[in-house]
């Protein structure tokens, strides 16, 4: 008998909850997807910031949205996810809160997305060099030349060993850490921590380590020895 309907409403409703908390967890909730198909469908190159959110998102994804991906059709929103990479809230500080987000977001100062453009101005033979986007501390002491990248960094530069150590031994996540880094077992590990605030303060704390850790290395390459040092292996590696 008659009565009042209406239409617009978020999909999902929740007794108790007021309607515009609702509408605009619903509103976060789609544009999150929004975000995420076009990341997907985007496929950025490793030089792109959004290089490591797009593996991420394959990591966590379904088989069809993978499939999609594989097929390079548009991946429908219901595939991707309606809860947020980290869905707690970490409590490690927030200095390593905000260096694990950046450093996710491919906003960190890393090669492989910037070229080293913050050290240009010390060592102005390394722009346009072979070195340009490679791990400087490797350069300079080891034989194997590795992309300066996120995962590089965390899972395998020897820079960042004891960090790197203190994290395994807190997370007893070592299996991740077991052979050769890539950005597929860089988003293994994301996907594995995301659901666990203990072992996402770790993860935290182990960002800023390794933030201040190639802060202290890169202030250390920029002493008048060192400049020389890596102008000098710059020049016999363009050769
Ligand atoms: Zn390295």
């Amino acid at each position: 008998m008659g009565g009042l309907s209406w239409t617009g409403g978020p999909f999902f409703r929740r007794r108790g909850d007021p309607l515009a908390k609702q509408f605009l967890e619903a509103i976060q909730v789609r544009r999150w997807r929004e975000r995420q198909c076009s990341v997907l469908l985007a496929r950025p190159l490793i030089t792109q910031h959004d290089y490591i959110l797009f593996h991420i998102l394959l990591a966590l994804g379904t088989g069809h949205l993978r499939d999609s991906v594989a097929r390079q059709v548009p991946v429908q929103q219901l595939d991707t996810l309606s809860t947020p990479i980290f869905a707690r809230c970490p409590v490690a500080g927030t200095d390593a809160c905000r260096v694990m987000l950046r450093t996710l977001a491919g906003m960190e100062d890393f090669a492989r997305a910037n070229g080293h453009y913050r050290r240009w101005g010390v060592h102005p033979t390394l722009r346009h060099s072979a070195c340009e986007r490679l791990c400087l501390h490797c350069v300079l002491n080891s034989p194997e030349h590795r992309l300066d990248s996120e995962w590089h960094a965390y899972m395998d530069c020897p820079l960042t060993e004891k960090a790197r150590r203190e994290f395994v031994l807190t997370t007893k996540l070592e299996t991740f850490f077991q052979g050769t880094s890539s950005i597929e077992s860089f988003a293994l590990l994301i996907a594995r921590i995301r659901d666990d605030t203990r072992l996402i303060n770790a993860f935290a704390r182990f960002s800023l380590q390794v933030q201040s850790i190639r802060k202290v290395w890169f202030r250390r390459l920029s002493s008048e020895a060192m400049k020389v040092e890596l102008a000098e292996r710059i020049a016999a590696l363009d050769v």
